[in-house]
């Protein structure tokens, strides 16, 4: 009981919080969500209490039938005026609310995910809140303000019904307290179940989500195709079906008993009978009441009932599944970066030296040191490589040097000055960088290599020659690529798009680029020529490539060579093979792809 309580003050804090957002962002969809709610339900309820047992009466009298008359066009003029506003505000200002909603909701969200540190990504808790938030929070959003307007809307006609019902005989009132005293613990009992099967599922949604991944993702068409995986992966989807029923049914089945309890046994017994019976007997045989006053007592009665049914179950339900939901985004809106901004804004015009002093890492939550006791110092305009087996640790070191992790131990300076000194985006605007997990955008050619909506056209042509980018598009540095935008967006080979990731680099003004395996997607041709016309574009820079191709590390001024996070050994190409070591094994196999470190 205490820890229902509990969740129930946790459930308003969140709605609270939601409906704090909400006025914020969009305070004329709630203003005008609740009133022009009222004013679209309130008529008829009312309508099937007063004007009812008007009506009744005046035909009881038998005089005066005009009367009637005047109450219902009365009634027509009031409703035609509020159905003229209710449906002009339901069709032309509410969608148009709902799409500044929905605007609020995912530039908070994308704003807070891009101010996160990258590390959070690695968080499962962070990673999961992020998702729900971005697939539910709108819906969500909308839902809480819609059933909260049914709850206010709700308990004023409860309370205006109720009135003109105490008015008549209050002992109609008597039966609807006892038909809501019943009512409410069920109606708890129900949302509770509800919550606890939301709990159970929630496991099993998740798998279900990654089935439609499957299929509806492009990078799983061609294993579905051309493999057996398709059956595969049915066959976990049939699985997963058969253990959503099974979870799912013993809770239905307890759900169904406690609504029939809830609806049929206080409704008709203590409304349909009770309030007929007695109000019956009023009209009927003491004549103490008017037969409009019965109908309307019955009317009234029932549609209170109806309310407090919705306000029990339904709604008693939904605010709690809403509550959960605002409850993660609250957790994902208030994480907190852990990577510490510093106040040195420096953006450095040329290159100076970068050291690494005794740096050690391990990723959050990891007991293993990926980089142990690194020194390296990269001089300015230099071209370093940085070679080694898979896992050896080359991505981490540049990530370290992005500042996208922080050390674990040692330090990282630019200049003598520790980079942990660095606001953060200032610290970036110093590095270019190529990953090889590099992502196109939906946008034009120029704005993919400039990656900012004014591309200087020049300067990206110069950029895309550099890095040997050679096809002709239709409109030039205005095509499209992705389809997501232009049906006629331009899909480009791995190389191609390679390409055009590394012209990033060449057209930013930085005096850094990381460059990680740049050559990956390029035949020998393309790589060939890139790597001739790298040193060229780069030679205002000092670049750190990592790289898996030997080939390419022979323009290098110098060579780190990473065994198990540590450096094995250094120096230019030639000095190594004349050393014999591991780099010249390597160099000899000419391996394109090195086999996992153990
Ligand atoms: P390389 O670039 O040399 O192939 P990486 O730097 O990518 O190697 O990886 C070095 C080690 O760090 C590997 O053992 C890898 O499994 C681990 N690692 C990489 N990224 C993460 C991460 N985000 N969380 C935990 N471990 C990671």
């Amino acid at each position: 009981m205490k820890n229902n309580n509990k969740k129930s003050a946790f459930s308003l804090k969140n709605h609270i919080y939601m409906m704090k957002f909400l006025c914020k962002h969009t305070p004329f969809m709630v203003f005008g969500y609740t009133f022009f709610d009222v004013m679209a339900n309130l008529p008829w309820a009312l309508s099937n209490v007063v004007l009812l047992k008007y009506i009744i009466d005046v035909a009881a009298e038998g005089r005066d039938y005009y009367r009637v008359a005047i109450a219902l066009a009365c009634f027509v003029v009031f409703v035609v005026v509020t159905n003229l506003l209710t449906t002009l505000f339901y069709e032309i200002s509410l969608p148009k609310q709902k799409e500044k909603l929905y605007f609020a909701i995912y530039k908070t969200i994308y704003e807070k995910a891009a101010k996160m540190d990258y590390e959070a990504y690695d968080n499962p808790e962070f990673y999961n809140d992020l998702v729900l938030a971005m697939t539910a929070m709108n819906d969500r959003a909308y839902a809480i303000l819609s059933d909260a307007q049914e709850v206010i809307s709700s308990v004023i006609s409860i309370a205006t019904i109720g009135a003109v019902i105490i008015s008549i005989d209050p002992i109609c009132l008597l039966f609807v307290a006892l038909c809501v005293a019943i009512m409410t613990p069920i109606g708890n009992l129900i949302a509770k179940i509800n919550v606890e099967r939301t709990e159970a599922m929630t496991p099993l949604d998740r798998k279900n989500l990654y089935f439609s991944r499957v299929f509806y993702l492009q990078d799983y068409a061609k294993e579905l195709r051309l493999s057996g995986a398709g059956k595969m992966v049915e066959a976990r989807y049939n699985r997963n079906i058969a253990d959503r029923l099974k979870t799912i049914s013993p809770y239905l089945a307890k759900q169904w008993q406690l609504y029939f309890c809830q609806e049929s046994l206080p409704m008709t017994l203590l409304i349909y009978l009770g309030i007929t019976l007695i109000m019956g007997y009023k009209a009927i045989v003491t004549k103490e009441v008017s037969m409009g006053d019965f109908a309307a007592t019955f009317n009234g009665a029932a549609s209170i009932s109806t309310s407090v049914f919705a306000l029990t179950s339904q709604f008693a339900i939904n605010i709690r599944e809403n509550g959960l939901y605002v409850e993660k985004f609250r957790r994902f809106m208030d994480a907190k970066e852990k990577m510490v901004s510093g106040t040195n804004t420096t953006v450095f015009k040329e290159p100076v030296t970068i050291k690494f002093n005794n740096v050690s890492f391990k990723y959050p939550g990891s007991e293993k040191y990926v980089l142990k006791n690194i020194n390296l110092e990269l001089s300015p305009y230099k071209k370093i490589a940085l070679v080694g087996y898979n896992g050896a640790g080359k991505t981490t070191l540049t990530n370290l040097l992005l500042r996208l992790y922080d050390v674990t131990e040692g330090s990282i300076t630019i200049n003598g000055t520790d980079i942990r000194e660095w606001d953060i985006k200032s610290y970036h605007q110093n590095f270019a960088a190529v990953f090889q997990d590099f992502s196109l955008f939906g946008a034009t050619l120029g704005e993919n290599v400039s990656m900012n909506d004014s591309p200087d056209d020049k300067k990206v042509q110069k950029s895309l020659m550099a890095s040997d980018f050679r096809r002709k598009l239709p409109n030039g540095t205005d095509s499209i690529l992705l389809r997501e935008f232009d049906d006629d967006g331009v899909s480009l080979s791995g190389g191609e798009a390679q390409k055009i990731a590394i012209a990033r680099a060449f057209y930013k003004d930085c005096p850094f680029a990381i460059l990680d395996e740049p050559s990956a997607n390029l035949d020998p041709v393309a790589e060939y020529a890139l790597n001739q016309s790298m040193a060229k574009a780069t030679d205002d820079k000092t670049v750190v490539f990592i790289s898996h191709r030997l080939s390419t590390t022979v323009m290098a001024d110098e060579i780190y060579m990473l065994e198990k996070g540590q450096i094995i050994e250094h120096g230019s190409h030639e000095e190594l093979m004349a050393q014999d070591g591991k780099y010249a094994y390597m160099f000899r196999l000419q391996a394109e792809k090195y086999i996992e470190e153990e």
